[in-house]
């Protein structure tokens, strides 16, 4: 039994075309064109869909989901998220790492789902347009070997239990979460108008790749031709087939179900002094707003910004490691700076980065 009443579609949808919508995504989202065009057009796509579903005799296009391959920190839960808000739908989190199919111990897909329902607040209407990013896509690849007694890790379990939603169902979620028990009462979810954006890092896919293609990989794993490798891995990625991805070990009804598929590159330096300071909530933006909360200005040299930006790098995590780096940096002053009043100006130059040197600090006369 139902335990919400199903209401009619009353959401407004907020159709932006494809060109907008990338706009807005300029705004928060730092390089990655291509990744941000392909998603527009797809999302364009997809919310379109779902309002001819309402007009009679138009042809029905079929789902269409939304695959981003890119490592880590390189922005494709930025995309995810940033898309949500543009179009004002509700938005949840899950990682694929985490679940498992039916009867395992683990996270059944249904709480995905109730987690959609609980961005929408319980308005099912609202969630059955929603948007879900699931993560790590490429850990529940399939694989012959590390099958253990408690979870199936090969995956392939995972990957069919996930399909089953992401192809459209009625699911039952659990209003509670947590394991389905046969008394429960269910919330029913259609999940067929649901846009299902994966992403993962696919290691290893350029070879798969650049095997097909018929070109060697050797060298790839050299450190001086670190540069040229990152050119030739994202120029092979943005060659991808569904069948280098089956290759990879994803099932074909899965990758079936993705027929728009990204490529976010591995983010450069100049790319990450970008995302420090331009994007309207960018990490420095936020730091100078509780400055001058306490009537401080604080800047930061340009030589500043790269030397956070190539101490980001370092850490192979993309732009995850920034905040971290300049909420380092500051911790000294914000815990000083509320007791000081003489306090005018900070200035942050490389060495304060590099060598630990102390900013420059103007005070009132
Ligand atoms: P991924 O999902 O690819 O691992 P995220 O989207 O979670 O990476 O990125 C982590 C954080 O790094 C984001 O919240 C954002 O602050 C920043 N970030 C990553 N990529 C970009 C980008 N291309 N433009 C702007 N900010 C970015």
């Amino acid at each position: 039994m139902d335990i919400i009443e199903k209401k009619p579609v009353a959401h407004e949808l907020k159709l932006l075309k494809p060109k907008e919508i990338k706009l807005k995504l300029d705004e928060y989202v730092i390089g990655q064109e291509k990744a941000k065009k392909t998603i527009s057009v797809a999302v364009y796509n997809h919310y379109k869909r779902i309002r001819s579903l309402t007009k009679t005799n138009s042809v029905e296009y079929s789902k269409s989901n939304v695959l981003l391959l890119g490592p880590t920190g390189s922005g494709k839960t930025l995309i995810a998220r940033t898309l949500a808000q543009i179009l004002d739908v509700p938005f949840a989190i899950a990682d694929a790492t985490t679940l498992t199919e039916a009867g395992y111990v683990g996270e059944d897909v249904e709480n995905i789902i109730l987690r959609l329902v609980q961005a929408a607040d319980y308005d099912i209407s609202r969630t059955e347009m929603g948007i879900i990013y699931v993560d790590e896509i490429d850990k529940i690849r399939k694989t012959t070997s590390n099958v253990s007694i408690t979870r199936d890790v090969s995956g392939e379990g995972v990957q069919q239990a996930l399909l089953k939603i992401v192809e459209g169902t009625v699911a039952n979620v659990p209003p509670k979460g947590g394991r389905k028990h046969p008394q429960q009462e269910y919330i029913k979810v259609n999940t067929e108008n649901i846009l299902f954006i994966v992403g993962g890092a696919f290691v290893h896919l350029d070879k798969i790749i650049a095997k097909r293609l018929g070109k060697s990989t050797i060298g790839f794993d050299t450190s001086e031709s670190r540069v040229f490798d990152l050119h030739e891995t994202n120029y092979l990625l943005s060659k991808v087939e569904p069948e280098d991805l089956v290759q990879f070990g994803m099932i074909p009804e899965f990758v079936g179900r993705f027929n728009s598929i990204a490529n976010c590159n591995e983010l450069t330096t100049e790319d990450l002094v970008e995302i420090l300071s331009k994007p309207k909530n960018a990490v420095v933006k936020q730091y100078q707003q509780l400055f001058e909360e306490e009537g401080i200005e604080l800047k930061f040299t340009d030589a500043a910004l790269v030397a956070i930006a190539e101490k980001a790098k370092l850490t192979g995590t993309g732009a995850r490691a920034l905040r971290m780096i300049v909420e380092t940096l500051l911790l000294d002053l914000m815990f000083e700076a509320p007791s000081d009043p003489t306090i005018k100006e900070i200035i942050i130059d490389k060495e304060c980065i590099q060598e630990h040197a102390p900013p420059l600090i103007k005070r009132s006369a």
